[in-house]
């Protein structure tokens, strides 16, 4: 039973725990999608910065191509491109004032400027090609895949990639081959409105880290106080569960307290602590039906005080009250535990003696009455029993078996008290 007790007084614990750990789950799963998504924001903001920067570049592109391209001056750094076509004429001048100036086409000045940002902001550009004019124009593997789709037909290539520990975003959008880039690519067979290579950019993601840092730590702190505020809520509930859980044990116990001093009550003799009559004869039914079924011999002892009247008359009710409680002692000691001694009313007690037929009930008789006899009880001394006993038959109910043990207990008292009567047809028939 205690353990009964133990295990439903867990079990507000257990659920709670479960619910805590569903909460936690929920959570968890929460905040790892809202990182997803962030992530995949930045990544697509990334993607518009990239974006941009590609059109920027190609603006710029188009504006050096409408010009036929640049001069700028040979001596800050940057020297003339020893890859423009023989058909390029006037690659470098010299101006009347005597400065040097060379011819940037839109493909150099754009690989000036990839490089100058790359050493600046760490983006880098690149103008590449399955066929270059430029060997370091040669496509990576990434970009030779882009290229291949552009062929198919692709707008725009983007991806997130790795290398070594940085993650970068690549795009890539197709160079179509306009008017202005024949000068220099019409002997590698391009015509206007092909694929004649590729703008490709590369931008860390640790640009956007800072900002990505951040939403990160406001996600967890977020979710954070969310799941403090569950397990908060769930702890509440769960004493209070467990509150009421012990309050309904503790009012089961009492209630099962209670049933059993009723039940016991109902089933024992108050002033002997012995079986009462209700008790008995339920006891005796179920003793029955076992005798029948296992054809088992069953005696019945039927004693009553003698004179008991006198007692009470000559010593008071409570002496008489002392002596009931004595004799109930006396034999409870003398009987085994299997056999059942009951206070039937009054001055009157039975003894149902289990597995033992008439005889071994009448030697039992004999002895109750001696040891009865010979007791000294406070104030009157000595007080003594007439004694029925009465053997069980087959075809018995409770009240035929009664009845001939009372009528034994009769013929007792009419005997002159103090002796064991019997009623059996053991030899002689029934007597
Ligand atoms: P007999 O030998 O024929 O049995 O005589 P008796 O006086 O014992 O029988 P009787 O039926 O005349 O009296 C029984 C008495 O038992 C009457 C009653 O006062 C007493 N008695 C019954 N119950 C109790 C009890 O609980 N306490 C006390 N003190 N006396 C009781
Ligand atoms: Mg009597
Ligand atoms: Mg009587």
């Amino acid at each position: 039973m205690q353990i009964k007790q133990q295990l439903r007084l867990t079990q507000p614990g257990t659920y709670s725990l479960i619910l805590a750990l569903g909460w936690t789950i929920v959570i968890a799963v929460s905040l790892l999608v809202s990182i997803s998504v962030h992530r995949q924001e930045i990544v697509a903001i990334a993607q518009n910065v990239a974006r941009a920067y590609i059109d920027k570049d190609i603006l710029y592109r188009n504006w050096n191509a409408l010009h036929g391209g640049i001069y700028v001056p040979a001596d800050r750094g940057l020297s003339p491109n020893p890859f423009y076509p023989p058909s390029i004429l006037e690659r470098d001048v010299t101006t009347p004032s005597g400065r040097h100036l060379t011819l940037v086409n839109p493909s150099y000045m754009t690989r000036q400027i990839y490089e100058y940002a790359l050493k600046e902001h760490k983006v880098s550009g690149r103008i590449t090609s399955l066929k270059p004019l430029r060997p370091e124009n040669r496509a990576d593997i990434w970009e030779e895949s882009a290229l291949r789709d552009f062929e198919r037909g692709v707008q725009e290539v983007s991806s997130v990639v790795t290398e070594g520990r940085t993650g970068y975003v690549r795009l890539m959008r197709p160079l179509v081959t306009e008017e202005s880039c024949l000068p220099c690519h019409a002997h590698q067979g391009y015509r206007k409105g092909d694929i004649r290579g590729g703008i490709s950019i590369k931008l860390p993601m640790t640009l956007f880290e800072s900002a990505t840092r951040k939403q990160i730590e406001l996600l967890w702190a977020g979710h954070g106080i969310i799941w403090l505020m569950g397990l908060t809520g769930l702890y509440v509930g769960y004493t209070g569960l467990r509150r009421r859980t012990e309050e309904r044990d503790r009012a089961e116990e009492e209630l099962k307290r209670v049933n059993a001093i009723l039940e016991n009550q109902a089933t024992t003799d108050s002033l002997t602590g012995i079986c009462n009559r209700r008790r008995f004869l339920e006891l005796l039914q179920a003793e029955i039906q076992e005798a029948k079924r296992y054809s088992m011999p069953l005696a019945l002892i039927f004693f009553d005080i003698d004179h008991f009247k006198s007692v009470n008359d000559t010593y008071g009710h409570e002496a008489g009250d002392t002596v009931l409680q004595e004799l109930a002692r006396i034999v409870t000691n003398m009987i085994r535990q299997t056999d059942i001694f009951a206070r039937f009313g009054g001055e009157e007690f039975v003894i149902l003696v289990h597995n033992n037929d008439v005889r071994t009930g009448r030697e039992l008789a004999e002895k109750i009455r001696y040891t009865v006899g010979e007791h000294r009880f406070p104030l009157m001394g000595t007080v003594t029993c007439s004694f029925g006993v009465a053997q069980f038959y087959p075809d018995d109910t409770p009240e035929t078996i009664i009845k001939r043990a009372d009528d034994a207990m009769y013929a007792a008292k009419q005997a002159g008290r103090n002796r064991v009567e019997t009623r059996c047809d053991c030899n002689t028939g029934t007597v």
